[in-house]
């Protein structure tokens, strides 16, 4: 499964961020997630088409697409004997798929702040130079190797360029991933480099409730850290929320204010910034949104099911969500000729509620 690194200074809020997010998932018992490891936190994203779905269909349970992310500092604490800590911490961030930076932009005096003083800016500076000096050593050493190939014409010279491309990105103190549309880098050309800072980022600010409801402060973050997706929350309440029943959730959110969850928004973010969609499917027993690439076609979809599904397929029969909940079954759906059957070719779409045919 795709993850979501979760990286920052010491005492920005990581560990309360991550605790809130494996509790969130050890509430969700009754969701059947894979293994449990302790430094993954898999949450559930939310997707309230599932249950309208349960209600069309009369299934019994819900069983929504799921988001991982992976505490790296936690990772490195538990690395701290071995050697070569900096590297190993490094090696995590390269596995993750995306990454996501907590920066602290809470006050609390009692809570110590590693360079004195809170600012998120300087922050990001300090822990994307690191990346970025990181990279720079990987295009360094790989770009002489690629001279000496494109030379004898066995290198490919648009790898070069591109990696040539990134070099002047890196030293203007730029994350590929922010100032690749600028400089017309495809990353997609140095994608076989596995370069940290080409990874899709997601900016957590770790706020006081003073600092969610700034607006302003909120927009100057958010320009900051663009074209990345900044997300403000308060992660010592997103850790009380997290231990509430569902209900109680709800009144607390209520209450201060806000419509959704950090976490839920965090796993929305998450899910988009990873290039996945969902497909829904729906029986009696249960209503499941399914995760996918975007861009997908149905065999690869129905692979995910089961790989029969995908080597024995026939077809699909596909209805909107909109349709579907419009026309109020899948027969209605289909009497309203809203119900297509597609091909191998066909290209999913969010939100299609699909029955696979195939053959085993
Ligand atoms: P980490 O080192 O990044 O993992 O940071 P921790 O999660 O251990 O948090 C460091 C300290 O800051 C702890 O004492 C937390 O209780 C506190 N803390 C974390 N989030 C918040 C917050 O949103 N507001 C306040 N006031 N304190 C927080």
């Amino acid at each position: 499964a795709l993850t979501i690194g979760i990286v920052g200074l010491p005492n920005v809020g990581k560990s309360t961020l991550f605790n809130a997010l494996t509790r969130n998932q050890v509430l969700a018992a009754n969701y059947p997630f894979a293994t449990i490891e302790p430094n993954v936190g898999v949450v559930p994203l939310p997707d309230e088409r599932l249950a309208k779905l349960a209600e069309v269909f009369g299934s019994e349970r819900l069983v929504p697409a799921t988001v991982s992310f992976v505490d790296i500092a936690g990772i490195v604490k538990g690395a701290s004997e071995g050697e070569g800590l900096g590297n190993k911490f490094l090696a995590n961030i390269r596995e993750a798929d995306a990454i996501c930076q907590v920066t602290r932009a809470f006050a609390d005096p009692d809570v110590v702040h590693v360079d004195g003083k809170i600012d998120p800016a300087s922050d990001i500076e300090t822990i994307n130079t690191e990346l970025i000096l990181a990279d720079l050593q990987t295009l360094e050493k790989a770009i002489p190797r690629v001279e000496k190939e494109v030379k004898i014409k066995k290198g490919d010279p648009k790898l070069l360029e591109a990696m040539n491309t990134a070099v002047a990105i890196l030293e203007k103190g730029t994350t590929l991933f922010a100032g690749a549309a600028d400089a017309r880098l495809d990353l997609a050309d140095v994608a076989s480099l596995q370069l940290m800072t080409a990874k899709p980022f997601i900016y957590v600010f770790n706020t006081d409730d003073a600092g969610l409801l700034d607006s302003g402060r909120q927009d100057e973050l958010r320009a900051l850290v663009a074209p990345a997706d900044a997300i403000f929350l308060d992660a010592q309440f997103e850790s009380e929320l997290a231990e509430l029943e569902e209900d109680e959730a709800a009144e607390m959110l209520a209450d201060a204010g806000q419509a959704e969850s950090g976490l839920d928004q965090l796993a929305r973010v998450g899910f988009h910034t990873l290039g996945l969609q969902t497909y829904l499917t729906a029986g009696p027993k249960e209503a499941r949104a399914w995760t996918i690439r975007q861009g997908w076609t149905a065999p690869q979809a129905a692979g995910v099911i089961h790989t029969d599904f995908e080597r024995g397929f026939i077809k699909a029969e596909v209805v909107s969500f909109a349709d579907l909940v419009e026309a109020g079954s899948v027969a209605a759906a289909r009497a309203a000729g809203k119900a297509r059957i597609e091909g191998k070719d066909y290209v999913m779409q969010d939100g299609d509620v699909v029955e696979f045919r195939f053959a085993v």
